[in-house]
């Protein structure tokens, strides 16, 4: 296990839903730092960059109009094994999958809108920490 970056976003519907604290409030209890985090609006381009592997399914038209319907909290997230660390505490992609007890789990009941995003890879942490946050991040 290493110190690692991982890169977190929190989707419209925990912006809207009034659940930024308490989700924050689990990453750090877990004992991660959040060594920035920033507010913004995506557009298309940047999400068919950040959702390549899957721009070519039926259902990327509905990810995108969910992910630009409001703002985002992009954050970068460190800590020992962070990125696997965070994907555990976030809970299953799938919404029937999440458990009780996980982010996505205690507050999503759909696939789509699913709360948090985690990257799944340290190498993808450190890509896509530069994408939203810059090159020099
Ligand atoms: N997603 C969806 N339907 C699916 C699979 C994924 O709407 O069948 C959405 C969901 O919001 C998910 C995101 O696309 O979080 C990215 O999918 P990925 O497989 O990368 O899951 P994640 O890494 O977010 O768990
Ligand atoms: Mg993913």
């Amino acid at each position: 296990m290493a110190k690692e970056r991982t890169y977190i976003m929190l989707k419209p519907d925990c912006v809207k839903r009034g659940l930024i604290g308490k989700v924050i409030a689990r990453i750090e209890e877990k004992g991660y730092t959040i060594s920035n985090m920033k507010m913004m609006n995506l557009d298309e381009k940047i999400l068919r960059e950040h959702y390549a592997h899957l721009v070519d399914r039926p259902f990327f038209p509905e990810i995108v109009s969910y992910m630009t319907s409001g703002p985002v909290v992009g954050m970068i997230v460190e800590g020992e094994n962070a990125v696997k660390g965070m994907r555990i505490i976030m809970g299953a992609t799938k919404f029937e999958e999440a458990t009780a007890g996980t982010i996505r789990g205690d507050f999503a009941m759909k696939t789509t809108e699913n709360i948090i995003h985690g990257s799944d890879s340290p190498e993808n942490g450190e890509i896509e920490i530069k994408r939203f946050f810059g090159e020099n991040a």
